[in-house]
């Protein structure tokens, strides 16, 4: 039965380089998932886009001395090329800067405003007297009171993860003078989460399928007691709120940024010829998967749920599987000591898929993991190239130039053979119950195996020597290989998608791995193949030192 399944991966701001940090976490695995699902034939929905609004982007333009307007632009230019050269197969990649998707928010916040979940109340700000301006969120620093880290921001403690209002703040400090705030009486909106309180502990509790950080994280943030949150801040750039006397303030980034995969999903069917398109992956036995790192866990799993319940005849979320950090040589990624591999440098010099590789293959699912050069450099040599590529290359190499460009005759099948072409079989039905689940790690893992184990068949049977004196056992030997490699490219499509179409085509396959199906598909013998290329090429490992030492250097 086919499955309709949202993906919704979280939003970038566009305020800086992308680096693989975001890959890893959240842009893979959901681009990983989404591909997994279409070649199942299940209906995909996979969007997102670029945050455009709140305080990174206007503290960004005041660095630069440009336009809030001219800094998004140059960075959802930047993240729309990163997509097309890793590969990330959005279906709508959007910004939050479109009609459409301030439309969406007024709704909500409208209808949670008539039904009571959005209330009217005044609150203490921060104020600089000597900026002469209200602080909002990030342009106030201070004392985290939970984990006493001294960089905190008054939205968020980077370091605890924890949302923070800034009144919150020990000695908090204006961001841009140093100066401490005085504080002065505001009108706000807040959004009334106590409301939810007990249906999301419900809720939350039945999730048991949930990644166990999620769920720790959600059920002890609820334990704490939830509180309500100001939605609307003093700040000239963002949302507009569509309550008349509200002209000078926006609606909170937090707020609207989670409803962006709403209003995306519209957009998105709105370019269809079934504007209520959208339903289909919001409304009955759809499923939707947030996919973002640890630091955004709250928001998909406590504050928009709430939002989605109070709004009413939204599905909840089916699976947060969110992703801890990757860290850069065992350091934590930082954009201002520039301590991270950048998207634009990366792609700039290497291909995609062994960059998809590795991050998939090392993907911070359970704890954080780390990239390194040296680790990079031999996952690349060690594995893609010398267990998979090389597997592939003198295989098809090999049945090319003796077999006239054809798949070859295979003769009996005996019992080593059946036994490959069984665990190969077996290997694609697990992989697809890993991607199924969200274990991207084992299920890459338990691919790879399959591989490894191709390759000890072909040392046993060694076609290359056995077609001297029996042609009709080589043939056999090297058509049991070419199923299973045939098997490969369409279980590892979804993390190789490059390399797997090109095994694909020199199988002399037509048209997509997609289209071909979750299933094993044996190429016929006498099946005209086209004649292949190495698939991955080896990198000197003296290029780790050198790329190593570009870290931390110069402006991203
Ligand atoms: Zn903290
Ligand atoms: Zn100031």
């Amino acid at each position: 039965m086919t499955e309709k399944i949202l993906i919704a991966v979280a939003w970038p701001y566009a305020n800086g380089f992308l680096h693989l940090g975001h890959i890893a976490g959240s842009e893979l695995p959901a681009d990983i998932f989404a591909r997994y699902h279409r070649t199942r034939g299940d209906e995909v929905l996979m969007v997102s886009g670029s945050d455009q609004h709140g305080t990174p982007i206007t503290l960004k333009a005041e660095e630069e001395g440009k336009t809030p307007a001219e800094i998004v632009a140059r960075y959802h230019a930047l993240h729309l090329d990163a997509w097309s050269k890793l590969g990330i197969s959005y279906d709508l990649y959007t910004s939050t800067g479109t009609a459409n998707h301030a439309a969406v928010t007024h709704d909500i916040f409208l209808t949670l405003l008539k039904k009571g979940f959005i209330y009217k109340s005044s609150m203490s700000q921060p104020y600089c007297p000597k900026c002469q301006r209200f602080l909002p969120d990030r342009y106030v620093e201070g004392v985290c009171p939970h984990c006493h880290f001294a960089d905190a921001r008054g939205d968020q403690c980077d370091q605890c993860g924890k949302p923070l209002n800034a009144a919150e703040l020990v000695a908090p400090r204006c961001r841009t003078c140093a100066t401490a705030p005085e504080f002065r009486e505001s009108e706000h909106f807040f959004l009334k989460l106590t409301a939810f309180q007990q249906q999301l502990e419900a809720w939350i509790t039945k999730q048991t399928h949930w990644r166990q950080n999620v769920l720790n994280f959600s059920l002890g943030y609820l334990a704490e007691g939830l509180k309500d949150r100001p939605i609307t801040r003093d700040i000239n750039w963002g949302i507009t709120v569509p309550v008349p006397g509200f002209e000078s303030k926006r609606i909170y980034v937090w707020f609207e940024a989670v409803i962006g995969y709403l209003s995306a999903s519209k957009e998105w069917a709105a370019g269809t010829p079934n504007p209520e398109a959208w339903r289909t992956f919001w409304q009955g036995e759809a499923r939707s998967y947030y996919f973002l790192g640890k630091d955004n866990i709250v928001f998909h799993s406590i504050i928009w749920p709430a939002m989605l319940m109070g709004y009413g005849g939204l599905n909840l979320p089916a699976d947060v599987p969110a992703n801890e950090f990757l860290t850069f040589e065992s350091k934590k990624g930082s954009k201002s000591h520039n301590w991270a591999v950048w998207v634009p440098d990366y792609t700039a010099r290497y291909d995609p898929d062994p960059l998809r590789y590795f991050a998939a293959a090392n993907m911070p699912e359970t704890s954080d993991a780390d990239f390194s050069w040296h680790e990079f450099i031999r996952r690349n040599n060690d594995e893609l190239v010398a267990t998979y590529g090389n597997l592939v290359n003198r295989v098809l190499t090999f049945a090319y130039r003796n077999f006239e460009g054809l798949v070859p005759q295979p003769g009996e099948i005996d019992v080593v053979d059946r036994s490959l072409l069984e665990r190969s079989e077996g290997t694609l039905d697990a992989v697809g119950r890993l991607l199924h689940d969200c274990h991207f790690r084992e299920a890459i893992r338990t691919a790879m195996s399959l591989a490894q184990e191709a390759n000890r068949f072909l040392d046993e049977k060694s076609p290359w020597k056995t077609i001297k004196i029996d042609r009709g056992t080589a043939a056999t030997a090297l058509w049991v290989a070419i199923a299973v490699i045939s098997d490969l490219k369409t279980m590892l499509y979804p993390f190789l998608p490059f390399s797997s179409q090109k095994v694909h085509e020199y199988l002399g396959f037509s048209g997509t791995v997609e289209a071909g199906g979750w299933k094993t598909d044996r190429p016929v013998p006498g099946q005209k193949m086209v004649s292949p290329q190495p698939l991955f090429a080896k990198i000197d490992e003296k290029l780790a030192e050198e790329e190593t030492a570009r870290l931390g250097q110069g402006a991203p």
